[in-house]
């Protein structure tokens, strides 16, 4: 599992907000204290900000692990945004290798990562993507779940959906196709924050002005705030909501249709509940 965090604030530098904390992501790539599955972050990383004047994003991305690029060090010391997405990555089996694969995921002003893996992967994927025009599942930044879950997010964005909407919808999605896994997502326009706790640990600590939604906390600093599993999260600068998600596929609800469809002797469902 992966961990990331967005920001929403007054400018600062990448270094102040990644690097300096104490158990920040930076630090989460080799020592997380909060993660669930996995030991360490070693796959990639990239961080995705917005600079004055311009709606797109730019985006440094590498295929190996943070500390190893000191020129990612040199850059986040003097690169200033007021609203930043970054993630350090753990690859889950199967998955492409290397810095396309490498959240965070662009589109226009989006900017998107997932923290989790959808069980199955690839194969378990197959009615979902059937979802998606050809011409966009050609286009898949990579060849990982998280690209195609970032695909499907954005096709919903695309025909309107608010950022909360699309990442309701796209787990809405799973749970209709009795699909299992953790995800945990992020996504920006540089505006606004909409974040899922779908399976894995998610924190937010917001001050006047400003607002960070984390995998885990950077520091032992006090305000950050825990958001139970199950959450929507949506903020801007000026404030956070926390409320229940609808259909997931962690609710009560799949869980027991999974059961069922296992009971049944549905090897493929089986298959899909054992990660
Ligand atoms: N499944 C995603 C990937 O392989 C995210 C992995 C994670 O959260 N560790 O990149």
């Amino acid at each position: 599992m992966c961990r990331h965090l967005a920001y929403l604030g007054p400018p600062v530098t990448l270094r102040s907000l990644l690097c300096d904390p104490p158990h920040g992501l930076a630090t989460q790539s080799w020592a997380p204290r909060r993660q669930r599955h996995g030991t360490v972050n070693v796959d990639g990383f990239g961080v995705g900000w917005y600079a004055p004047g311009d709606p797109e994003p730019a985006r440094y991305r590498r295929a190996g692990p943070v500390w190893a690029d000191p020129s990612f060090a040199d850059l986040a010391r003097v690169t200033r945004s007021g609203a930043v997405l970054a993630a350090v990555r753990s690859a889950t089996a199967g998955t492409e290798p290397g810095e396309a694969a490498a959240a965070p995921f662009a589109a226009g002003r989006w900017l998107f990562s997932h923290n989790g893996v959808l069980a199955g992967w690839p194969a378990a994927a197959a009615g979902l993507a059937a979802a998606l025009p050809p011409a966009d599942l050609i286009a898949l930044p990579a060849r990982s779940d998280s690209a195609l879950l970032w695909a499907l997010t954005a096709a919903r964005l695309t025909a309107g959906a608010t950022p909360g909407e699309a990442l309701a919808g796209t787990l809405a999605g799973l749970a209709a196709h009795r699909l299992d896994g953790r995800f945990n997502f992020l996504l920006t326009d540089g505006e606004t924050v909409a974040a899922t706790a779908a399976g894995d640990t998610l924190c937010y600590r917001a001050g006047p002005g400003q607002v960070l939604v984390a995998s885990e906390p950077g520091d032992d600093e006090p305000g950050w705030a825990e958001v139970p599993d199950g959450s929507l999260l949506e903020a801007t600068a000026a404030g956070v909501r926390v409320t229940p998600l609808g259909a997931w596929p962690g609710e009560q609800g799949t869980k027991e249709t999974l059961t069922q469809a296992a009971g049944a002797g549905l090897a493929a469902a089986n298959g899909r509940r054992s990660h």
